[in-house]
C-alpha cells in the first residue's frame, strides 16, 4: 500500500493498537506494561538505543543527583534484586548499563526502532486512529499513541550570535559524542554553570591545559560526598526495597529524601547553624531535609542561602573569584540545587578561570572563541551546557494535531495544559508520561513514570470492559487541574527565579510555573481517585463511535 502526506512518499502502513516514543523511564516501562497487557505496540526512539537522558548525556562528571537506589525501577521485584548499584549517586556509565540490562532483561528493544524521530501525529476523528508519521517517511496507525517524551530531551543552544563560525571543537553536553575526549593541554571554554555545567567543570577542570568559565547566573551547589555502597548495606537495600518504594511514594519528591517537619525560625539560631554544618557535613540531599518552609518563607530561605554563600567563601582562596560564585538575587532550591564533589575547588586551581558575563558579557562566538565585551578568548573547544527546552520541548518539536485541526503548540501557546499532566482535552487516547503539568521535574522521574504507566494501563483497562475506545478529559476537567496547579505555584518560592521549569531560558517561551508542586503522593492520588471515581471526568466514544457520557 502506498499513500502520499505532507508531500512525502509513504510506504506501507503498519496498524497496530499503541505507539509509544521514547526509551527513558517512561517509554520503557510503557513497552513492557502494554506488551504484556497483549497490545501491539510499535515504539521509537530519535537515540540509537535506549537510556533516554543517560544514553544522551554522556559529558564527563554526568552522574545522578539522586540516590541510585531510589533512581531505578520499582515494577519488577527480580530486577531490583538482580541489579547491584556501586555509587550511592551512580555515573552515567552506571545508568546507561542499568537502562541496558533491563532493556535485555525484558527483551525489550525488539519493540524499539531507534534512531527514528516522529514528524506528525494526527488524529483521525473518523476512524478513531492516531496515524503517526516518521521522519522517515513510515505511516504507523494506532488506537493509543504514549508519549514518554521526557522533560528534557531538547537541549538549547544559547543564543549568541556566531556559534556556527567557531573553528575548534563545539561539544553540545547533551549530545556528547561516544568516543573519549581529550582535553590536554586544551584551552577550553564552558558556557553554563547549571547542573550540567557545574559537573562537567569539576570534572574538565583539572585535565584541561586552561580552563575558562562563562559564568551568567550562579547556581547554588552543596557536597555530593558520594560513597561507595557496601555489601551489607546493598544486602539491606535488597531485603527492604518494598519498604523503601513505600516511603518513597510518600514524600513530596516521590524519593528517599531527608524531610522536616520543622520551621526555620521555630528553633534558636544556635540550633539553625548546627542543623545546617551537621547536613552541610552529611552532604547528598541532606540540606533539603533540614527545614520545612526552606520554599515557603523567604527570610528562612534567605538565611540557608547566606549560609551557603559562607561555605563558598571557606573553599574559594581568590575573594573576588568567591565573591563572583556567591548566588544572589533569587531564592536557594528555586533552581534546581547541584551536588557536586568539587566544583568550587576546581577554581582554586591556577589554570582554571571564571569569566563573569553578567559584567562582562559575552557578545558573539568567533572563529578562534569567545568575543566578551572585554576582548576575545581564544579556545581549542567550546562546550556548551547551556540547558534544555524543558517541560514541553520535546511535545512541541513534533506536530501534534488533534481533534478538529487542534495542534498542541496552538493549545499550548500561552503555556501547557493538561489533565493531572496525562491527557488533553482535544486529544482522544493520546496519553504522555511525566507530562509538564504535573510533578514533572521536581519529583523522582521513575517514580512519575510508573505511576502515569500504570493510571494509563488502569484507563485502558476500564475502557476496555466498557466497551469504549477512546477517551479525552473535558475542558472543565482540564481547567480545573490547571487552576489547581496555579494556586499551589503560587505558595510557593520557585517562581522567583529565572529558570528552565518557569520558561525563562527559552525566548519567546511563555513564562510561568505549570508544574503541579503539591507533592508526588497528592498528585497520584489525584490520579487514583480519577480512576477510582470511574472517570467521570472524561468524556469516552464506543467501539461503534457513539459518544458516552
Ligand atoms: P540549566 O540549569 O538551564 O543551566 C543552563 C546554564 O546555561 C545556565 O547557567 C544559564 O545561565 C547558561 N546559559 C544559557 N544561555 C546562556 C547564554 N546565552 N550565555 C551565558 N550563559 C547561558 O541547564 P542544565 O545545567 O543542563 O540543567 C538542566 C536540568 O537538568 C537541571 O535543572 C536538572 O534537573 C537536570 N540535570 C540533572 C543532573 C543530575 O541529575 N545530576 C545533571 C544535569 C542536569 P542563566 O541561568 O543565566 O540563563
Amino acid at each position: 500500500m502506498s499513500d502520499k502526506t505532507a508531500g512525502q512518499d509513504m510506504k506501507a502502513v503498519k496498524r497496530l493498537d499503541m505507539v509509544i516514543v521514547g526509551a527513558g523511564f517512561g517509554g520503557m516501562y510503557a513497552v513492557y506494561k502494554f506488551r504484556e497487557m497483549g497490545l501491539s505496540i510499535q515504539a521509537f526512539e530519535a537515540g540509537g538505543d535506549v537510556g533516554g537522558v543517560w544514553y544522551w548525556n554522556r559529558y564527563p562528571g554526568a552522574r545522578v543527583d539522586l540516590p541510585s537506589i531510589d533512581y531505578c525501577f520499582s515494577f519488577s521485584p527480580e530486577i531490583e534484586q538482580e541489579w547491584t548499584w556501586s555509587e550511592e549517586f551512580a555515573a552515567q556509565p552506571e545508568l546507561l548499563s542499568y537502562m541496558n540490562f533491563v532493556a535485555d532483561r525484558l527483551d525489550l528493544r525488539k519493540h524499539y526502532q531507534f534512531n527514528t524521530r516522529i514528524a506528525r501525529a494526527i488524529w483521525d476523528e473518523q476512524r478513531q486512529i492516531w496515524q503517526v508519521f516518521t521522519e522517515g517517511g513510515e505511516l504507523y496507525e494506532a488506537t493509543y499513541c504514549v508519549m514518554a517524551t521526557g522533560p528534557l530531551s531538547v537541549p538549547k543552544d544559547p543564543e549568541i550570535p556566531g556559534l556556527h563560525r567557531f573553528k575548534g571543537e563545539l561539544m553540545r553536553a547533551a549530545r556528547w559524542p561516544h568516543e573519549p575526549v581529550d582535553f590536554a593541554g586544551k584551552r577550553v571554554g564552558v558556557i553554563g554553570t547549571g547542573s550540567t555545567g557545574i559537573q562537567i567543570i569539576q570534572e574538565v577542570g583539572p585535565r584541561a591545559g586552561e580552563l575558562f568559565v562563562f559564568q551568567r547566573t550562579p547556581s547554588f551547589s552543596m557536597p555530593m560526598r558520594n560513597k561507595t555502597l557496601e555489601p551489607d548495606y546493598v544486602a539491606e537495600v535488597k531485603r527492604n526495597y518494598a519498604g523503601l518504594r513505600a516511603a518513597a511514594l510518600n514524600s513530596a519528591v516521590g524519593g528517599l529524601r531527608p524531610q522536616s517537619t520543622r520551621a526555620f525560625f521555630s528553633v534558636t539560631p544556635q540550633q539553625r547553624r548546627s542543623l545546617l554544618e551537621d547536613a552541610w557535613k552529611q552532604g547528598g540531599l541532606a540540606m533539603l531535609g533540614t527545614f520545612s518552609d526552606l520554599l515557603t518563607n523567604p527570610e528562612a530561605n534567605e538565611h540557608v542561602a547566606e549560609f551557603m554563600r559562607e561555605k563558598i567563601g571557606e573553599v574559594v582562596h581568590d575573594p573576588a573569584v568567591a565573591e563572583k560564585l556567591k548566588p544572589r538575587g533569587y531564592p536557594v532550591f528555586a533552581r534546581r540545587p547541584c551536588l557536586d564533589s568539587s566544583y568550587y575547588e576546581t577554581y582554586n586551581l591556577p589554570h582554571v578561570h571564571l569569566l563573569d558575563c553578567l559584567d562582562d558579557p559575552i557578545e558573539e562566538i568567533t572563529e578562534k572563541g569567545v568575543r566578551l565585551r572585554s576582548g576575545e578568548v581564544e579556545l581549542d573547544m567550546l562546550i556548551l551546557a547551556t540547558g534544555y527546552d524543558g517541560l514541553t520541548g520535546a511535545m512541541l518539536a513534533f506536530d501534534v494535531v488533534g481533534r478538529d485541526g487542534l495542534r498542541v503548540k496552538d493549545k499550548w501557546k500561552d503555556g501547557s495544559r493538561s489533565y493531572l499532566g496525562l491527557m488533553m482535552n482535544g486529544f482522544p487516547n493520546l496519553f504522555m508520561t511525566t507530562g509538564p503539568n504535573g510533578p514533572s521535574a521536581l519529583a523522582n522521574i521513575v517514580r512519575i513514570s510508573e505511576n502515569d504507566v500504570n493510571w494509563i494501563a488502569n484507563a485502558l483497562t476500564s475502557m476496555h470492559h466498557n466497551g469504549l475506545s477512546a477517551m479525552e478529559p473535558t475542558l472543565e476537567a482540564e481547567n480545573s487541574w490547571m487552576e489547581t496547579v496555579n494556586t499551589l505555584a503560587q505558595r510557593t518560592l520557585l517562581s522567583k527565579a529565572q529558570t528552565w521549569y518557569v520558561g525563562a531560558n527559552v525566548e519567546g517561551k511563555p513564562k510561568g510555573l505549570t508544574i503541579f508542586t503539591g507533592g508526588f503522593p497528592r498528585y497520584a492520588e489525584h490520579c487514583a481517585a480519577s480512576a477510582r471515581a470511574g472517570y467521570r471526568e472524561f468524556t469516552f466514544t464506543g467501539v461503534n463511535r457513539q459518544e458516552v457520557a
